[in-house]
């Protein structure tokens, strides 16, 4: 089984590296890619490389395209090129912005201390909308993650920022600097337009990324069937990941997502070392 999707609590994640290497082992995942979002801190942290099981570098990159905020996977990256740890330290300096800003949104509608909190949270500052989301329900303000996204959090709600993360062209284009593969990560998230998703795909494809997550956390037959279809579509090589955060914010638990179908290339066809 392949895992090429979850996250430590380097970022939005629950678990610390470790703990979620040997949640995979005991889940009977071979292959694992921790994905954090903006960082690769916490594949760094490890000490050395688990023995029962393969662990590839990755990252998930926010990206602004248009109005929308989409998630860009890097597999297999060489977490020391000197362009991706500059496009990391830019959407760090990004995302502390953005998380004044949501701070002052949310204590405007009467939370305090917000960014104190968020950060305690988080146990970084790279502080995440799902750690605000944290905030808003230890204050009473909503009742559940999806709620203050719902409410707060979730584009064009009060606490909304829209954040100026880098490009598309930007995060292919040191994704691939660094000899990974970019992988567009659950493509069905972004409530874009059928239009609107070939169009970003166009733009993608041109910029050299070469994957679609086609099996991404919890989908339907239905879902996955529809996403081979666009895989094949653009040529893209397919990825499938559970997008694991932790037992208490995800349905999916690391390497339970759907099997990816058997027709599929998938996207580790030419990584040699497998
Ligand atoms: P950020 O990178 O700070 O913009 O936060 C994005 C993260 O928020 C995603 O990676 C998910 O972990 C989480 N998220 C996004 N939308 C929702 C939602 N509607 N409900 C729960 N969590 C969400
Ligand atoms: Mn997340
Ligand atoms: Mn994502
Ligand atoms: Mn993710």
């Amino acid at each position: 089984m392949f895992d090429l999707h979850c996250h430590s609590n380097y970022s939005d994640g629950l678990l610390p590296p470790q703990a979620l290497i040997d949640k995979a082992i005991t889940n009977k995942v071979q292959v694992l890619a921790i994905t954090d979002h903006d960082t690769i801190e916490g594949f760094a942290s490890l000490p050395e490389k688990p023995s029962k099981l393969t662990l590839i570098p990755g990252i998930e990159l926010s990206v602004r395209w248009r109005k929308y905020d989409i998630h860009v996977l890097g597999l297999n990256i060489d977490k020391d090129n000197a362009l991706l740890k500059e496009v990391i330290r830019q959407q760090n300096d990004c995302r502390l912005q953005r998380s004044i800003q949501m701070a002052e949104r949310l204590e405007a509608l009467g939370c305090t201390h917000v960014l104190e909190k968020a950060s305690q949270v988080a146990g970084h500052t790279r502080i995440g909308r799902p750690h605000f989301a944290r905030v808003l329900m230890d204050e009473g303000k909503a009742s559940s993650m999806q709620a203050a996204f719902k409410q707060y959090l979730s584009r064009g709600r009060p606490g909304y920022i829209p954040t100026a993360w880098i490009s598309l062209s930007q995060a292919v284009e040191c994704i691939v600097a660094s000899g990974g593969d970019a992988v567009l990560a659950h493509p069905l998230k972004y409530r874009l337009t059928r239009t609107k998703l070939h169009e970003f795909l166009y733009e993608f494809t041109a910029a050299g990324g070469t994957g679609l997550e086609v099996v991404s956390g919890k989908m339907t037959p239905a879902e996955i069937h529809d996403m081979i279809g666009v895989c094949q579509r653009f040529q893209l090589l397919a990825s499938t990941g559970s997008d694991y955060h932790g037992d208490a914010i995800s349905r999916v638990s690391l390497g339970c997502q759907a099997p990816l179908p058997n027709h599929c290339k998938p996207v580790w066809h030419n990584w040699g070392f497998l």
